[in-house]
């Protein structure tokens, strides 16, 4: 196995891993890498191609995809190495990670090691819906990237479960996917986004909002055909679909932390993996803060040993 050393190792080159790493060599720290699963970094935002990022951090009003180029481009810029296809596999007693990547395998010690790795919405496994396993069914990120980053055919008529900030920039993308959204059904009482998006929303795509109720099952085979919904009186109705949304609902991307040894001083957490869930500029900005700490601790660190 290859190794290899660095000052800083940041793993995932999302918003806020990218925006620490060229914080932290505005500090001036020398070695700072940034290792990312997907063949492109920037994150979530490459593949949300709508406007809403870049207002608290880079002051404008940008779509995802641009929003994460700019993170890209200026981290090069300021000498940051980013490692894409290349996927942490083991975080080691804090001192080093384990990297996979098509060339092969790597082993990198590092004075700190940031996690950075995000967080993801609740598929339907994670929610327990019973029923049938037919095709059709997504979050907004996996919707995203089918229809922005693979060119699929999505779908004709769509329901999306949840009612939070994202499920809007799910109805968006259906919109452009030029699918139908025939409801937006939440089992809170009321949508936890900002009333605006609700209002406007509706009165431009045309969905029925449908707040208390529950999905309490998928039907069809090889595609969806329909769901069966049950409000908090019990009453139960169909929806005719085939396309299923699952938005929101976030959980970490722990695993790497939780499989690791991370309770080493070196070990730093930041962006939604520990803050679920902020937007892009809010984890972006929380981010350059917490690379001050970073940089005090790598400037005090022993400096590392061969091998
Ligand atoms: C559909 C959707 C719409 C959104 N719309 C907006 C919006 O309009 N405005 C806004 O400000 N925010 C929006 N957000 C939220 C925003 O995208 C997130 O707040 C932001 O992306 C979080 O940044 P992050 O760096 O913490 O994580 P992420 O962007 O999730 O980046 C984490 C990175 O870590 C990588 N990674 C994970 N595990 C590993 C591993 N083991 N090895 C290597 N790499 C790994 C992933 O590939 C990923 O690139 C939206 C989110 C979604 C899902």
């Amino acid at each position: 196995m290859k190794t290899s050393r660095v000052d800083v190792l940041i793993i995932g080159g999302g918003p806020a891993g990218l925006a620490c790493a060229i914080e932290l060599r505005a500090l001036g720290i020398k070695d700072v890498r940034v290792v990312d699963r997907e063949a492109d970094a920037g994150g979530v935002p490459r593949h949300s191609n709508h406007l809403g990022y870049g207002i608290r951090d880079l002051h404008r009003f940008m779509t995802g995809p641009a929003y994460a180029k700019s993170y890209v481009e200026r981290a090069q810029k300021c000498g940051v190495t980013i490692s894409t296809s290349t996927t942490a596999t083991q975080v080691g007693e804090g001192t080093y990670v384990d990297l996979s990547a098509p060339q092969g395998l790597e082993r990198v010690h590092a004075k700190a090691i940031v996690l950075a790795t995000g967080a993801r919405e609740r598929g339907r496994n994670a929610r327990m819906i019973p029923g049938a396993r037919p095709a059709g069914i997504y979050t907004t990120g996996s919707l995203q990237q089918a229809l922005y980053l693979r060119h699929l055919d999505i779908g004709t008529k769509a329901v999306i479960i949840g009612a939070e900030h994202v499920s809007f920039s799910a109805l968006m993308t259906l919109s452009h996917a030029k699918v139908k959204t025939l409801a937006m059904i939440t089992d809170q009482s009321k949508h936890s986004s900002v009333l605006g998006a609700k209002l406007l929303s509706q009165l431009i795509y045309r969905f029925r909002f449908i707040p208390s109720t529950e999905i309490v099952e998928i039907h069809g085979n090889a595609r969806v055909t329909g769901i069966t919904i049950r409000d908090n009186q019990g009453k139960t109705s169909s929806i005719d679909c085939d396309t299923i949304i699952f938005t929101g609902n976030w959980i970490p991307d722990y695993e790497l932390a939780r499989r690791g040894k991370v309770d080493s001083a070196g070990v730093f957490a930041i962006g939604n993996l520990h803050l679920p869930i902020k937007s892009a500029d809010q984890c972006a900005v929380l981010a350059r803060k917490a690379a001050k700490a970073i940089a005090e601790h790598v400037s005090s660190a022993p400096a590392l040993k061969n091998g």
